[in-house]
């Protein structure tokens, strides 16, 4: 659920979702909808689906991980910072998930950009200072949280930090200090909404689109050429999502027919598994009826 996404906006799904599934037991039993229904608003709906094929997967082995970088990576959503985690968390093992706050500590410890850093490279040359023999999984936690409670992106806490006699960032408040501040990719999209006078809207899951892939989605187009004279623009708008920020036209028109692919929703359906992405649309697009 932290992918992407930040701890306060986790927390309340976070504490429902364990409700609702207390062991890995009742999720590997539980239905997709109902996961996704749980999850609606957190976004990256892909998380959810892959978290679900991979507690079924290890439901077949009985509920044991494998203790080696390569098995684990065969789960379904499974990439290199979730394998190390487990790694270190359920096996104890010397490894480091390499998350943003741990990548901002060691940019600042070296006074060095982010980009310009091998993680893996470093953290292997350096395994002997940064791991201890047992309770490695706590040496991963503390690097997480010391970037998140310490070192923290915006105004680090220097004045209480343990380490700022070696730490490069600090010691160079004379020089010039690396900005560590990550810009936002500007990126201008049309969405284009079929609506009828039932007060429905035409929205795709077989959208191209590489964010929300697979959710419903109204017709997205960057292209201009695509805009004819029967679409109305509604409004202009930005969005942010993750990385990006969208500048989006907003454009509609009444039909009673639709593209292929694309079904009608009622604009004011709230029980729909709808991304933020599309919520806001249909916010909109409920004040032209
Ligand atoms: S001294 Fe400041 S910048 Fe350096 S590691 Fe500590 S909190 Fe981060």
């Amino acid at each position: 659920m932290l992918q992407q996404t930040q701890v306060k906006t986790v927390l309340p799904y976070f504490e429902k979702f364990l409700r609702r599934y207390p062991t890995l037991k009742s999720l590997s039993q539980a239905k997709e909808r109902t996961v996704l229904k749980l999850w609606e608003g957190l976004g990256y709906y892909r998380r959810a689906k892959n978290l679900l094929k991979s507690t079924k997967q290890l439901a077949k082995i009985n509920f044991k991980l494998p203790n080696s970088l390569k098995e684990i990576k065969k789960f379904p959503g499974v990439g290199n910072y979730t394998a190390n985690a487990l790694l270190a968390f359920i096996h104890d093992k010397p490894t480091l998930a390499v998350d943003g706050n741990v990548k901002r500590v060691f940019s600042r410890i070296l006074n060095t950009k982010e980009t310009q850093i091998d993680f893996e490279k470093l953290i292997k040359t350096n395994e002997s200072k940064i791991f201890i023999k047992k309770r490695n999984s706590d040496v991963v936690e503390a690097f997480m949280e010391f970037g998140a409670i310490i070192c923290k992106p915006k105004k680090p806490e220097c004045n209480n930090c343990t380490v700022k006699k070696k730490c490069n960032y600090f010691n160079n408040s004379k020089h010039k200090k690396i900005n560590l501040k990550k810009k936002l990719k500007n990126k201008k999209i049309n969405v284009f909404c079929y609506v009828n006078k039932k007060k429905q809207i035409g929205l795709t899951k077989n959208s191209n689109v590489g964010f929300l892939k697979t959710f419903v989605l109204p017709q997205i187009k960057n292209r201009r050429k695509y805009l004819s004279k029967d679409w109305n623009f509604l409004l202009n708008y930005n969005q942010n999502i993750s990385n990006k920020r969208f500048n989006i036209n907003l454009y509609y028109k009444f039909s009673k027919k639709i593209p292929r692919d694309f079904k009608w929703y009622n604009v004011n359906n709230k029980n729909e598994m709808i991304p933020t992405f599309t919520k806001k649309i249909l916010s909109e697009i409920e004040k032209i009826f």
